[in-house]
């Protein structure tokens, strides 16, 4: 098989999860190194947006950047040719899903308002107002909880009321929540992103450790999907039926390991 794209999530997958983001182990970075001789297309396929990617860049310990960032677990963005560290639209994908979370937002903000209210009120959950796709600063975008059993209470509560409006979901990354149109994730970013470099999702390996990791990680935008050993549950899940590989090590080692399989 010949392997032409990696998508790789950050933080659990090539750092620890929730430190401040570290340095990449030496072995990550040999390996990156290697990927770029091969030619081998690398994005970082993220929750953070180009901003708080930009700022972990800043402490991993590589002079290099990504060539592509997937952000917010939505957005597509290929380097500014002119401003190192800087991203810019690759395509109108990003000018296409700005339209359908703004319109899906109109439409499920009465609905989002409540709920947020009653999540308030239920668990003291932290309500989370400004990312890059609201216009109304009192628009509810996504929130954070105290514990993972907080936000085990938050999803089951918000899958009952989101049948209501149709095309909201979310994406979770831990104790952290982000509302979004259901046609948008990791794994439509990512077959955007190989539409248009033209690349079949064969091609394509996937690694990730969280919720927000799983619709890429599910066989179907890349063929080729594994987890580090600190990978919940349900990725492990995801990946084993998808046959891809369960790594034994850690974030960044567990990467290392299963790419050299491929290469
Ligand atoms: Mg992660």
């Amino acid at each position: 098989m010949s392997l032409k794209l990696i998508s790789t999530d950050f933080d659990g997958t090539l750092v620890p999860a929730w430190d401040a983001p570290q340095r990449f182990c030496d072995e990550l970075v040999e390996l990156l190194q290697e990927i770029r001789r091969r030619g081998i297309v690398w994005a970082v396929n993220t929750g953070r947006s180009p901003a708080l990617l930009e700022e972990a860049w800043g402490t991993v310990g590589v002079d290099f950047h990504p060539d592509y960032a997937l952000t917010s677990e939505r957005d597509v963005f290929r380097p500014c040719s002119q401003r190192k560290g800087a991203w810019v639209d690759f395509g109108d994908w990003n000018t296409r899903g700005f339209r359908a979370h703004r319109e899906l937002f109109d439409t499920a903000l009465p609905h989002l308002r409540q709920a947020v209210a009653y999540i308030k009120a239920k668990i003291g959950a932290r309500i989370l107002y400004n990312f890059d796709h609201v216009n109304d600063p009192s628009e509810p975008a996504g929130l954070t909880t105290k514990t993972e059993a907080d936000m085990d209470w938050v999803v089951a509560y918000l899958d009952e009321i989101r049948t209501a409006v149709p095309k909201l979901h979310y994406q979770r990354n831990s104790i952290y929540l982000r509302f979004c149109h259901e046609d948008y994730d990791k794994g439509t970013a990512l077959s955007e992103l190989a539409r248009l470099l033209d690349i079949k999702a064969d091609e394509i390996f996937a690694v990730g450790d969280h919720y927000n990791d799983l619709p890429m990680l599910g066989g179907r935008h890349a063929v080729h999907v594994a987890c580090p050993a600190n990978a919940i549950r349900e990725v492990k899940d995801t990946v084993r039926s998808a046959d891809g590989f369960l790594a034994k090590r850690e974030d960044g080692y567990g990467v290392v390991d299963a790419l050299k399989r491929l290469l």
